[in-house]
């Protein structure tokens, strides 16, 4: 049960956008009031999504290093190959 702060009034709220954030609105003396549960839902779910992109970028960064790693072996054994067929 929602009950305004300010007059009281049972359950009068209609929620209200703003900035990407859901507020509630009293209808009888319009009094905003954030919607926390929402709030902290949006928050949550932003937070895992920033999180979830960090682990993207450092599993790139690792599966680029051990790229490196594979073409750096790839020239050293054309090198030694190709200096083992000229002696
Ligand atoms: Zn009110």
């Amino acid at each position: 049960m929602n009950n305004c702060p300010n007059c009281l009034a049972n359950n009068p709220f209609q929620k209200v956008y703003r900035d990407g954030l859901v507020f509630l609105k009293c209808e009888y003396c319009n009094t905003i009031i954030e919607n926390t549960t929402t709030t902290r839902r949006t928050r949550e779910v932003s937070e895992r999504l920033r999180n979830e992109v960090q682990n993207d970028v450092q599993k790139e960064k690792s599966s680029g290093k051990v790229l490196a790693i594979g073409i750096g072996l790839m020239i050293l054994y054309f090198i030694i190959d190709t200096i083992s067929k000229l002696y």
